[in-house]
């Protein structure tokens, strides 16, 4: 049995330790946890609202509350991160807006260490994203992370966003996994909150989702802020 590996941010709802021959399944959020979450905070929070702005002749202030209101409206649901639902919504060619800035997706440093460690011990290893079709292609195609999955899952693959437990039911009817011999890492608490209430057995927060922002450790969740943390 290898060694256990002890965290260095206290857990709540799990043993501090646990180790690599537990685990079978390694679920893998991407925005925030595998890809530096600056891109997608810069193209909603900044450039959208620009864009919306030029195009509605309004002032940016104007534009950023209009525009925030609704992604407010949004939030937890498929529409959130449907690029074609934004397109409508607002008027903008959301994906054109979006491969105009695909130089700022950079993948966090050591995810790429960690997906290569995960694939030499053997695990599974799937890729589980809210993220609509055409920004994961987008983003596999730009940092070439395709290719460490077994398998990429989007939601709107399910039907059901990762907040949702059905979105869980159906993952399991499909992979097959066991939940006692699964980890999910995810910098969405919300996600981990269901996966938690499904019965996922590891669970880590990624505490460190943007490169401009400082790591901030979940209360309730085991928080990493590299992947690092993870590999023996
Ligand atoms: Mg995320």
């Amino acid at each position: 049995m290898a060694n256990p590996i002890i965290l260095p941010l206290k857990p709540k709802t799990q043993d501090k330790a646990f180790t690599w021959d537990d685990v079978t399944w390694v679920l893998l959020d991407m925005d925030g946890t595998l890809l530096d979450k600056h891109f997608d905070d810069y193209f909603w929070e900044t450039l959208v609202p620009q864009e919306y702005a030029r195009r509605q002749g309004l002032p940016l202030a104007k534009a950023r509350e209009e525009v925030f209101a609704l992604y407010q409206r949004e939030e937890g649901t498929l529409n959130w991160t449907d690029i074609d639902f934004w397109s409508q919504v607002l008027d903008l060619d959301i994906p054109a807006l979006k491969e105009s800035i695909r130089h700022l997706i950079e993948v966090h440093p050591e995810a790429r260490e960690f997906l290569h460690y995960v694939r030499r011990l053997g695990k599974k290893v799937i890729l589980v994203t809210n993220a609509h079709y055409k920004t994961l292609d987008l983003k596999m195609n730009h940092t070439g992370l395709g290719r460490y999955f077994d398998e990429v899952i989007s939601s709107f693959d399910l039907g059901t966003p990762k907040e949702d437990l059905r979105f869980w039911e159906i993952l399991e009817e499909r992979l097959g996994f066991d939940r006692d011999r699964t980890m999910l890492v995810d910098d969405n608490a919300g996600v981990l909150a269901t996966a938690r209430n499904y019965g996922i057995k590891y669970l880590f927060f990624k505490a460190k989702s943007s490169s401009k922002e400082e790591a901030e450790a979940h209360p309730e969740f085991v928080s990493i802020v590299s992947f690092r943390e993870l590999m023996e």
